[in-house]
């Protein structure tokens, strides 16, 4: 086995994705799985893909391209940039957009392609990434004229996004706003706008007691497919977290004082270290850095060993409170963050096994 080592139960993410597509069908919601944390990995794609998803969204469309095989509509969710309109169009079906100007675009390149192309508008409720803000509601009238009149789009629905940027969480009383655009919307243009995609994974909590606005009929779920969380990263009922796991091999093992000796200047990233001083420690060194993982994304299995810190390649660990009598060669294991999870997936150092 090479190391570092990425483990991942593509069975289990893809039954918390079947749980959580029961669980929003009933309801009457559409589920997009949004697969941005694999890296394009197609074998757990796939799995997802296989889970029932109405769906399949990322936000590079990289990813979506790889993904062309798989007879499922495709979203972009990073709104897009003018110069991949043209790949855009051709291969994938739906998009969020924020800006006119993009929209118009795709309607060239659409025209072109002979598809009619689907776009979702964002409207920002106050979390401040993408969207037109929604009190500007000259901007938002105007975009759907405009778009209402182009051939080759179809203003599929509106939605936003919450928690990513301004950490806003998502309520009644914010999500309601989409809501009431939407009817003011339908009533002004005469047109019926068939979806209000309402969030992300951190929406699911809000879902679950009952309060999510009647009228959302979309949820855009990643970290809750992959890592079973949600609001605050907490764990979600009837779902899987234990869904990957980090093995990483230890190279050294010392007893050393665990404060610095001499002069403090700065680290490889020019940050100035402080340590305690807590006498002789057994210290280990695994053959993992911060190219590969910050180490703030890692959470030791072994609930008595401490992460102390990490330079490009090397993560330093005090095991001297573990029961175990861990020897050069053995591998540490670890639960990733979200976040962590992200970036193990992108760094092509680490090896990754789908079980
Ligand atoms: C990442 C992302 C999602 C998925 O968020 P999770 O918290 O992983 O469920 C949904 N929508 C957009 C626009 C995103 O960028």
């Amino acid at each position: 086995m090479r190391y570092p080592l990425l483990e991942i139960e593509s069975k289990k993410i893809e039954e918390n994705a079947k749980r959580l597509i029961d669980e929003c069908h009933d309801k009457g919601i559409q589920i997009a799985g949004v697969t941005k944390v694999f890296s394009g990995n197609k074998k757990i794609v796939k799995a997802i893909v296989d889970a029932g998803i109405d769906i399949l969204a990322d936000s590079r469309i990289e990813n979506l391209k790889s993904f062309k095989d798989y007879k499922i509509p495709k979203m972009l969710i990073r709104i897009p940039m003018k110069s991949q309109i043209r790949d855009l169009v051709k291969y994938t079906d739906i998009a969020l957009v924020s800006e006119i100007e993009i929209v118009k675009e795709i309607n060239k390149f659409a025209l072109k392609a002979n598809k009619k192309y689907k776009v979702i508008l964002m409207v920002d409720i106050g979390d401040l990434r993408e969207g037109i803000f929604f009190e500007n509601k000259d901007e938002i009238h105007s975009a759907i004229q405009e778009i209402s009149k182009m051939k080759y789009v179809e203003l599929y629905g509106l939605g936003t996004n919450l928690t990513c940027y301004g950490g806003i969480i998502p309520t009644s009383d914010n999500l309601s706003i989409l809501v009431e655009l939407k009817k003011e919307i339908e009533k002004k243009f005469g047109k019926q706008i068939k979806f209000i995609s309402g969030g992300n994974s951190e929406t699911i909590p809000l879902m679950r007691t009952g309060n999510m606005p009647e009228g959302i009929n979309q949820l855009r779920l990643g970290a809750s497919i992959a890592l079973g969380i949600g609001l605050y990263d907490m764990p979600l009922e009837n779902l899987y977290q234990d869904t990957v796991k980090l093995k990483s091999e230890i190279i050294e093992i010392k007893q050393k004082p665990s404060k610095p000796i001499g002069e403090i200047s700065v680290d490889a990233f020019g940050n100035k270290p402080h340590f305690e001083d807590k006498g002789i420690r057994k210290r280990a060194i695994c053959a993992i850095g911060k190219q590969d993982v910050n180490p703030e994304h890692l959470i030791p299995i072994d609930e008595n060993i401490q992460i102390l810190g990490a330079s490009s390649d090397h993560l330093l660990l005090d095991t001297t409170d573990s029961c175990v009598d861990y020897k050069i060669g053995d591998t540490l294991e670890f639960k990733l963050t979200y976040g962590g999870l992200l970036s193990a997936m992108t760094s092509k150092y680490i090896y990754k096994r789908i079980i």
